[in-house]
């Protein structure tokens, strides 16, 4: 029997997490670590049965001609090789003609070896390396289990991927630690790691006993709302002068998707979720990574085919709420197109009109989408006359006015060093 709804995407995605929670590092801001509890007893390993029921069923059920192999945790370096080059074999097994498998993996980069970049290189992979700026920056919360800082490791794992030229991206948590050091931050990655993809995840995290996404208290690690738009207008000032078509930073990307009218592609700013799941090491799957908690299991892999799970009505269900639940004052904001209300996990506070179910960042992504609607314009018309939008960086050099507004008072930051040439 079957639970199919008439919902059925061409493409989702799975995060797999071969090792669960388990990770060599203890980052204070991981919100993932205390997942562990989830699974009593368990191994924290995935059998090669399960990987192959996996693999065999994620391919099945794409019908699309790409299909990303997402590998995160915990730490999924912690596998071990042999692991992923079974992945890799039963990938090849399963394949249908015409397709193309891509695999990408998330890690915190302490385990890279030379032998690691070399098989990353060999095998197409996409790294994700999670630090969250220079040293001082970076040791503050991400430690080991001995509360050791481990900034230099994930650098020379860094420097390993840069030596094999594996392709690999930046990912960073925006917490108090690093808000308001946000220029500094990004020009670090730029002119240091040589970086041409960042993604920036801010810390909005309760405060509680079980992980999961209840009560409205956050911890101390939490960025205001305040912060993360200075946060973010002080990198967006940089980027739209220097950096534009040369580095990446996900929120720009997306934001210029979405004024020129496309899909922003990322699930924080797109109208549903649902199309990002997660499945654990034991083939526990759950609605999205941030959902892991046994209100959003949809089921076991054992058990049940991938299929009913990701094409049940209560995965719909789960991805439909995002829209059905906005507030009056989200339905009305100029900036909806872009923003969508952000995230389900942090609307926890109350509209101005004193409707729950506000987002808490709300604030800080009406001054970001206010401030860089201008130069947001402008480069969706210069890809609308088929130029390149790093055009608006010559016309910002002629006239600043006709391109960026006044920096709001708000987001003014101290001095960094200028960009080195
Ligand atoms: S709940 Fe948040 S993280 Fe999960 S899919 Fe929706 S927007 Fe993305
Ligand atoms: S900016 Fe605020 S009001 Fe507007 S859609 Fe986003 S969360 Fe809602």
């Amino acid at each position: 029997m079957t639970n199919h709804c008439a919902w059925q995407p061409s493409s989702f995605t799975i995060m797999a997490k071969p090792r669960g929670p388990i990770c060599n590092l203890n980052c204070l801001h991981c919100y993932y670590l205390s997942k562990e509890q989830l699974f009593p007893g368990s191994d924290f390993r995935m059998t090669d049965e399960l990987l192959e029921n996996y693999t065999r069923q994620y391919l099945d059920s794409q019908s699309v001609p790409e299909v990303n192999f997402v590998w995160q945790g915990g730490e999924p370096i912690l596998m071990g090789m042999d692991f992923y080059r079974k992945a890799l074999q039963f990938q090849r097994n399963y394949t249908r003609p015409g397709m193309r498998v891509m695999n990408s993996l998330q890690t915190n980069g302490t385990l890279i070896t030379e032998e690691w970049a070399q098989f990353f290189h060999d095998n197409n992979f996409l790294i994700g390396i999670s630090i969250d700026g220079p040293a001082e920056i970076h040791n503050h919360y991400r430690v080991d289990k001995q509360g050791k800082p481990s900034y230099e490791r994930v650098i020379r794992g860094l420097r390993y991927l840069q030596q094999y030229e594996v392709d690999y991206n930046l990912l960073t948590c925006v917490s108090v630690n690093n808000a308001d050091r946000g220029k500094e931050v990004y020009q670090f990655f730029r002119d240091e790691l040589s970086a041409k993809f960042i993604q920036f995840i801010p810390i909005v995290e309760r405060e509680n006993e079980t992980g999961f996404q209840e009560g409205g208290h956050l911890t101390r690690r939490s960025i205001t709302p305040q912060q993360y738009a200075n946060f973010l207008i002080n990198i967006f000032n940089e980027w739209i002068r220097y950096d534009v078509g040369q580095v990446f930073v996900q929120i720009f990307d997306t934001t210029l998707a979405s004024w020129v009218g496309e899909h922003p592609g990322l699930c924080v700013f797109e109208p549903t979720c649902g199309l990002g799941l997660v499945l654990e090491h034991n083939g526990d799957v759950f609605s999205c990574d941030h959902y892991v908690e046994p209100s959003h299991k949809l089921g076991n892999l054992n058990e049940t085919p991938l299929k009913d799970m990701v094409f049940s009505e209560r995965q719909y269900n789960f991805g439909m709420l995002k829209q059905t639940s906005l507030t009056k004052y989200c339905q009305d904001c100029r900036w909806l197109f872009a923003c969508n209300g952000g995230c389900p996990k942090n609307r926890i506070r109350k509209s101005p009109d004193g409707e729950p179910g506000q987002n808490y960042l709300c604030k800080a992504y009406q001054e970001f989408f206010s401030y860089v609607d201008k130069p947001m314009k402008i480069m969706a018309q210069l890809i609308q006359e088929k130029k390149a939008p790093a055009e608006v960086m010559a016309m910002l050099r002629e006239k600043e006015s006709e391109v960026l507004s006044p920096l709001p008072e708000t987001s003014k930051a101290p001095r960094t060093k200028r960009r080195r040439h």
